[in-house]
């Protein structure tokens, strides 16, 4: 690694990380890539991808197994639920408390120790709801 690499590592970690926090639209590796160009202007498209999926695997930010096209990306790490639009993509949070019960339902029903699950809603969104009136 050349010399400050390890530095440089952190701070384009440390620049992704602030940029996904801002905002709740859960972007693309695209999209995070276009907010943090202006900061970090000799990131690649590659690097920033590598470094989302590290810090997902850290458990520092969430990678969406959600229907589309792209993988999302959220700086909120905790469990909560996703609603996504079916024509435009759009993915919003869902302010609805995670479902404890589902979980030691499951569990009652098999074998298995639960340890996560996922619940997506999908739906048109107030703009697209808009474009048929
Ligand atoms: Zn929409
Ligand atoms: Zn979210």
């Amino acid at each position: 690694m050349e010399p400050g690499g390890e530095l440089r590592v952190t701070r384009q970690r440390r620049v992704l990380l602030d940029e996904l926090c801002k905002v709740t639209s859960h972007p693309t590796a695209d999209d995070l890539y276009q907010m943090v160009r202006q900061k970090l202007p000799r990131i690649s498209l590659g690097t920033v991808y590598r470094n989302l999926e590290l810090m997902a695997e850290q458990g520092m930010i969430q990678k969406l197994e959600i229907g589309g096209t792209q993988k999302r990306f959220d700086g909120n790490a905790d469990l909560h639920y996703h609603v996504r639009c079916l024509n435009c993509g759009r993915v919003d949070d869902l302010d609805l408390p995670p479902d404890c019960r589902v979980e030691q339902e499951a569990a009652q029903r098999t074998s298995f120790k639960i340890l996560r699950h996922r619940l997506e809603f999908s739906g048109l969104c107030p703009d697209c709801q808009n474009m048929d009136s």
